[in-house]
């Protein structure tokens, strides 16, 4: 966990999620099955780092250079993974993004069950007793690579992390500590959480959180048109009202 920590910092200057936050993202039991295969992979990418200074500052000078390392083939679109031509392992390619990563165009909205199904492929195409036998090079490769397919798949399950990532992908950086001044909003949150704090039962606190998840879906669908139109700052708003009540859902399910 803190070597993937490190690397995450050096390679994608962002962090790495821990599992339990993971869950969290995740907390529809239709996807446990992809917890252990997440512990799995991420574990797969523990053991594979070595020397991970040497790895990242060699990766860093490969992002230059859109050739093959090993049989110099230009490929027609950065690679991800393999090269087309002699199949070795390439190091990662930062404009590969994340979408481009799981095949998606890029869209806010994700079909349902397509993120897991692609993540699925990853894993096979990311077993170990693929790699085991390869160049050491290729395995440091192939860690780094199951490391951003880890991160890519984190990002867009979560759909406030999806929202800021394509505003990102649109030279859009969203401050995530903004708070928000409207006071009808604050009003709200406030006889929320005070609600919550009342709140005794489960049965209470899952008619506190039915409307709330509500709000989550509203506010996702006006963030997907928005984004869609191309009103930038319509996206936002949506992005800090969102994190509001994503932080009021979390509080509820932690006292549930
Ligand atoms: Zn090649």
């Amino acid at each position: 966990m803190l070597n993937i920590n490190r690397v995450s910092r050096r390679c994608f200057c962002r962090i790495l999620p821990s599992t339990s936050r993971f869950q969290i993202c995740n907390s529809n039991s239709s996807q446990t099955p992809f917890l252990n295969s997440y512990s799995q992979l991420q574990n797969f990418s523990q053991n594979l780092i070595f020397s991970r200074k040497t790895l990242c500052s060699e990766s860093a000078a490969k992002l230059n250079n859109s050739s093959c390392w090993n049989c110099n083939a230009v490929p027609k679109a950065a690679p991800f993974l393999f090269c087309d031509s002699c199949r070795t392992v390439q190091p990662h390619h930062l404009s590969v993004d994340y979408f481009q990563i799981y095949g998606l165009d890029k869209n806010y909205e994700i079909e349902d069950g397509i993120l897991e199904r692609k993540y699925k492929d990853w894993q096979k195409k990311l077993h170990p007793d693929l790699v085991h036998s390869k160049s050491q090079t290729e395995r440091e490769y192939a860690a780094e690579q199951s490391a951003r397919v880890i991160e890519a798949y984190r990002t867009l399950t979560n759909p406030l992390l999806r929202a800021i990532y394509i505003l990102k992908l649109e030279g859009i950086e969203v401050n995530e500590e903004e708070t928000v001044s409207e006071p009808e909003l604050l009003t709200e949150i406030m006889e929320i959480r005070e609600a919550v704090e009342d709140a005794t039962e489960s049965k209470a606190l899952n008619e506190i959180l039915s409307p709330v998840q509500e709000k989550l879906i509203q506010w996702s669908k006006s963030f997907a048109n928005a984004f869609r139109s191309r009103k930038f700052n319509e996206s936002l708003t949506c992005i800090r009202r969102r994190t509001f009540y994503d932080r009021v859902n979390k509080e509820i399910i932690t006292k549930l």
